[in-house]
């Protein structure tokens, strides 16, 4: 029989059925994975040993090894590489904040069929969807390593490789791990989920997660510039985009993160900062300015960042039409800790080597 992931309930649930385990048996093993950290099965001291065999004989605790993982010189940022055991590179990154409030990263695919232009993730194609023990893994080894810091994940946001909407199913029940009170417990308007704009799936997501954050890659406030950068604008444009997010808002109450990256010479030009405003003037909105990562060791887009004074040009310029907005710290420059880079980086390498 082939070995299955711990974290998948409902198979769990079955071994120990068919082992005439008792009922509570499953919540020791839940409480030893999720609340006490354990690494393997024979940690769970509450459980017999020989149940303890039959989940080493029956299940993995993890699929995923750590390929590469550095932090920041300031300790604040750790960027992981996995590798999936089919042999895929994906990515999760920790963001300490000094509150507190830790932050992870996620990857839903390995790499993504979305193909913007500044994106090194788009440069990998699809490579596949990931399950859902890959998500949960990656929570689950951040988790860990917090814990070993003497503090807590508080925010996951999928802002990885991926686009979660195309992903659906394994998003939606990734963020019933995450929520679970006997799993990860956290709160839903602390998972956030980032999509580049794929209209159905957020008009679903909003009928299945109105608590759950949503953050949207605009990147442009016209269809000109943003389909030059962001392919999906040719399927769904910003007025259908708009649309679904006022219905998100008008069904949730919420406010949107609207991300903006910002590209020197592209989309940075200062009569956009006003486009930008009036596009989003009036609605529950709070934009991100993300300045474009060029992440050293890619090969190069021909993109640059925008100048610092120009960022803030667009911010004060957003103020005139009451639209809230922050400037991303770049806390992760030295790691190489754009969506996408380390893992595109790595292949680049591979490839080099084998020619
Ligand atoms: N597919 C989802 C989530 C993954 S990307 C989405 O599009 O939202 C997460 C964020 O990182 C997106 O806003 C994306 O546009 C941004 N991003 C991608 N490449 C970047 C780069 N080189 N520099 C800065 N931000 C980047």
């Amino acid at each position: 029989m082939q070995r299955f992931s711990i974290h998948d309930e409902q198979k769990l649930q079955e071994l120990l059925g068919e082992h005439k385990v008792p009922k509570f048996r499953y919540s020791q093993i839940e409480n030893a994975l999720y609340k006490n950290f354990i690494s393997n099965f024979d940690e769970i001291e509450t459980i017999p040993k020989d149940l303890r065999e039959i989940l080493n004989k029956s299940c993995f605790y993890s699929s995923l090894t750590v390929d590469h993982e550095a932090t920041s010189a300031n300790g604040q940022t750790t960027k992981i590489l996995f590798k999936t055991q089919d042999g895929l590179l994906i990515e999760s990154v920790i963001m300490r904040h000094l509150s507190g409030r830790n932050t992870l990263c996620i990857s839903c695919q390995a790499g993504c069929p979305m193909a913007c232009t500044f994106c090194a993730t788009g440069k990998l194609w699809l490579q596949k969807n990931l399950e859902l023990y890959e998500v949960v893994e990656q929570v689950m080894y951040a988790a860990n390593l917090l814990n070993t810091e003497w503090t807590r994940l508080r925010n996951i946001v999928f802002m990885g490789m991926g686009e979660p909407m195309l992903n659906y199913e394994v998003m939606k029940e990734a963020i019933h791990v995450f929520t679970n009170q006997k799993k990860f417990d956290l709160s839903n308007r602390r998972v956030t989920v980032s999509t580049c704009g794929i209209v159905p799936w957020i008009n679903k997501f909003t009928q299945d997660f109105p608590q759950t954050s949503l953050a949207v890659s605009l990147h442009a406030p016209n269809d000109e510039i943003r389909k030059s950068i962001m392919p999906v604008d040719h399927t769904y444009n910003l007025e259908t985009l708009m649309k679904s997010l006022d219905n998100y808002t008008d069904a949730t109450n919420k406010r949107i993160f609207y991300e903006y990256i910002m590209i020197n010479g592209v989309n940075d030009h200062l009569k956009l900062a006003d486009q930008l405003g009036k596009l989003l003037e009036g609605r529950l909105a709070h934009v991100n300015f993300i300045p474009y990562n060029a992440g050293e060791g890619t090969s190069s887009d021909g993109y640059s960042t925008t100048p610092r004074f120009i960022i803030e040009k667009f911010q004060k310029t957003l103020e005139k039409y009451w639209v809230i907005s922050t400037i991303r710290a770049t806390m992760w420059d030295d790691i190489d800790a754009a969506c996408g880079q380390l893992a595109r980086k790595k292949k680049e390498q591979e490839e080099t080597q084998e020619k």
